[in-house]
């Protein structure tokens, strides 16, 4: 049986004149990795706030774990665990102190409290740092903490709001870790995140958001397949030549030059096509000195459904700016 343990519709938001939200409805199933992917600005921590009952729900309905966001803040609360894209912990308290307020907070029973303690100080490799005083910390230790802090009460959903932003990419990598972990032990995991490679990673399914609005949800590998098309980085010893031919191809839908050679946007398998093209131009004499094929990566599925980049990316700026070009 599908339980959906998010269920939010026609969720709408406004800062004053901002709609931050403009209408989201989606659903997160137990037990998944669900992913909001989507630029600055995008509304992502206006719909977790919401969601945590941290901000009041303005128009729309939402339930988190069975509960109305708006009528059951209470039972919400009892069932999340939220990580905040800014830091917030108190930098003078330990390691320690921290996970055992948070748990006080929760009116855990002092036993469980010691013993969740130790066991997350465990999970996320701060067993050593326990008496330490947060401001000691580094960046990838304190996120860690936060994330263990989440966890504290052991929610049915955990909320993480840029969970890796501004870390170093072993940190980042060790982070996706404790969250497949964690998913792995049976909390549902809600995030956002404008990294397109976290989303990919991570996620069991991912929306893409922007300006308010879901533009697209899908498995990771879905949206690839949707935008369905491979890119061949191609240079040769007489690139003109080679251009005309190609273009006489059926399953070459775009040719972009570049400096020193070309990029083909192509529909279909590039794996199965690749050897024709070299057969081909090798045939007529033109030399390959270069060539490369590319499976589409999140950030070519942001730029088709949005047409443009992710603002900080960190993605293969080549390909996104060749299919805006091939999109017209
Ligand atoms: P994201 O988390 O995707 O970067 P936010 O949800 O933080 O996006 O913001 C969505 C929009 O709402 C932005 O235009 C932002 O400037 C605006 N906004 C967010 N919070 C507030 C606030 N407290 N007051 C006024 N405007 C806000
Ligand atoms: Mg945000």
């Amino acid at each position: 049986m599908d339980i959906n343990i998010i269920d939010v519709k026609n969720l709408e938001h406004s800062f004053g004149d901002v709609k931050a939200v403009d209408g989201i409805s989606f659903t997160v199933r137990k037990g998944e990795i669900f992913s909001f992917l989507g630029p600055n600005g995008a509304g992502k921590s206006t719909v977790i706030n919401i969601l945590t009952t941290l901000l009041k729900l303005q128009k729309g309905t939402a339930k988190v774990a069975g509960f109305d966001v708006a009528k059951e803040p209470e039972k919400v609360r009892e069932s999340i665990g939220i990580v905040f894209q800014e830091l917030t912990l108190d930098r003078d308290m330990t390691v320690r102190e921290i996970l055992e307020y948070h748990g006080r907070l929760y009116s855990m029973p002092k036993e469980e409290r010691r013993r969740r303690t130790e066991e997350l100080l465990r999970l996320v490799q701060l067993e050593g740092k326990g008496d330490t005083r947060t401001k000691y910390l580094s960046g990838g230790m304190k996120r860690r903490l936060e994330i263990a802090r989440g966890l504290m009460t052991r929610p049915t959903v955990l909320f993480l709001d840029e969970p890796t932003i501004g870390l170093d990419p072993q940190t980042r990598i060790r982070i996706w870790d404790y969250i497949r972990e964690i998913n792995q032990q049976g909390t549902t995991i809600f995030l956002t995140t404008h990294y397109m490679d976290e989303a990919d990673q991570l996620s069991d399914r991912i929306s893409i958001i922007d300006h308010g609005k879901i533009i697209t949800t899908g498995r990771s590998l879905e949206l690839k397949n949707m935008l369905g098309k491979d890119l061949i980085y191609l240079e040769s010893s007489d690139n003109r030549a080679a251009a005309e031919l190609l273009r006489e191809l059926d399953s070459v839908k775009d040719i972009s030059e570049k400096p020193k050679g070309m990029v083909l946007m192509i529909s279909g398998d590039g794996t199965r096509l690749l050897p024709k093209i070299m057969e081909m131009l090798t045939g007529r004499g033109i030399a390959i000195t270069t060539v490369n094929l590319k499976k589409p990566s999140m950030d070519d599925v942001f730029v088709h459904y949005t047409g443009r980049e992710l603002r900080d990316g960190g993605a293969e700026k080549m390909s996104s700016a060749i299919i805006r070009a091939g999109k017209r």
